[in-house]
């Protein structure tokens, strides 16, 4: 982008992330009419994971998945799903630099925090890693993005370097859950800090897919001695079969 398109750009009041429409004035994030289209999670989910369930006669309950799996979390809750006006939002967040959009989705999880678990039960907030070379790629990393504002708003403390990525993964979408566990194998290591132990931790990051990544973080965290896992991304991927 040239000089004075940057200087033009500066003079413009700031887009909807979703439709492009230009925002009011002392509007920020979404405008109203993509905000209302967004699918907050609401009872009844899947009691583990948090997926939404569509029929409302039902409580909360562990869904098929989570029953035939293990999960090394005790519960993962998203904000709303991620479709329509959420997941264009990240995508432009993500991969198009939209960072005026972090304070955004930092207010969004710190309310889920404050719904979801008691004051004072958390104890460390720690960014999914991404692998150096997607770092290079994207030049930040979305979930310790969220992480540090998050840490920010409700006072409680973070940390970046527990969990490292050393190999690269390919995209899940493509792979069936056997493999995906496979390819996760081994994919993160963890520093000799020791700061997890006997620590509740929250693992966040910006979208829920298959929850194959945030499992085999949890398994390491547990396994190395964390009281107890949690997740909270923004959004909750809906399963396609
Ligand atoms: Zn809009
Ligand atoms: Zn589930």
């Amino acid at each position: 982008m040239g000089f004075q398109a940057t200087l033009f750009q500066f003079f413009l009041p700031p887009q909807c992330p979703c439709c492009e429409e230009f925002l009011e004035e002392r509007q920020q994030g979404f405008c109203p009419k993509c905000l209302s289209e967004v699918h907050w999670i609401d009872p009844p989910f899947c009691s583990i994971c948090g997926i939404p369930f569509t029929s409302k006669e039902v409580g909360n309950h562990p869904c098929g998945a989570c029953m035939t799996h293990c999960k090394y979390f005790t519960m993962a809750r998203a904000l709303g799903t991620y479709e329509g006006s959420l997941q264009k939002a990240i995508h432009h967040w993500k991969y198009e630099g939209r960072k005026s959009l972090t304070p955004f989705f930092a207010e969004w999880m710190a309310e889920g925090v404050k719904r979801y678990w008691a004051p004072g039960s958390l104890d460390l907030l720690i960014p999914v890693p991404l692998h150096p070379q997607r770092l290079r790629e994207r030049g930040f990393n979305q979930a310790l993005l969220l992480v540090k504002t998050l840490s920010r708003r409700t006072g409680i403390p973070y940390r970046r370097a527990i969990l490292k990525k050393k190999k690269p993964t390919v995209p899940q979408v493509n792979l069936s859950g056997a493999e995906r566990e496979k390819e996760l194998r081994g994919a993160f290591h963890m520093t000799a800090t020791k700061e997890w132990v006997g620590k509740s931790i929250l693992l966040v990051d910006d979208v829920y897919t298959t929850g194959a990544t945030v499992n085999e973080c949890s398994k390491m965290l547990s396994r190395g001695g964390a009281k107890r896992v949690d997740v909270l991304t923004l959004a909750h991927a809906l399963r396609t079969s």
